[in-house]
Order: C-alpha cells, then structure tokens, then sequence
C-alpha cells in the first residue's frame, strides 16, 4: 500500500465541520481545536483522532469498499476542493 500523498497543507484539519465524523473537533470557526494555523500541523499528531490517520481509517471502515488506490483519488478531490475553500 502506498503511502497517502498528504503534503501537510492542513486544509482538512480547516474545515472540520464539514464533515459529520469530524465536526466535534470544530472550535467554532470551522477550525479543529488542535490545528496549529502558524504552521499547519497538528498540535497532537501523535495522539490524533482514528478519523484523521487515513491508514487505519481505510483499513477499519473502508477497505471492505474500496481499494487504497480508489480512496486514495477520493480524498485527493476532497483536498483539492478544501484548498479551493480557502481561496474563495
Ligand atoms: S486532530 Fe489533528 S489531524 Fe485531526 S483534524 Fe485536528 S489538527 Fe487535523
């Protein structure tokens, strides 16, 4: 499996109230509680929400679905139109 090609632009952890799995990290601004806006990192990357390590997301709920490959192109469009988001 590769690896997801993640380049850290922190768009997902921007806009966690669009999603139902994540919006209980929304501090309000649609912004998660643990995103670092200076950097766009998590502030508790290590400890993370199953929800935001794609690996094991895929592998407990989707894999039975889709292939990586498959996911993998799904969430690619839906960083793609997070980004877009932001430029508006
Ligand atoms: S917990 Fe971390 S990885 Fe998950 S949305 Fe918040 S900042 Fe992003």
């Amino acid at each position: 499996m590769k690896q997801f090609p993640c380049i850290q632009c922190g768009a997902c952890c921007r806009h966690v109230n669009l999603s139902e799995l994540t919006a209980y990290l929304d501090r309000g601004d649609g912004i998660c509680h643990h995103h670092d806006t200076l950097t766009h990192l998590c502030r508790i990357y290590e400890k993370r929400p199953e929800v935001c390590r794609v690996d094991i997301y895929y592998d407990k709920h989707i894999r039975q679905d889709l292939s990586w490959d498959e996911f993998v192109e799904l969430n690619l469009i839906a960083c793609k139109q997070l980004n877009e988001l932001d430029n508006m």
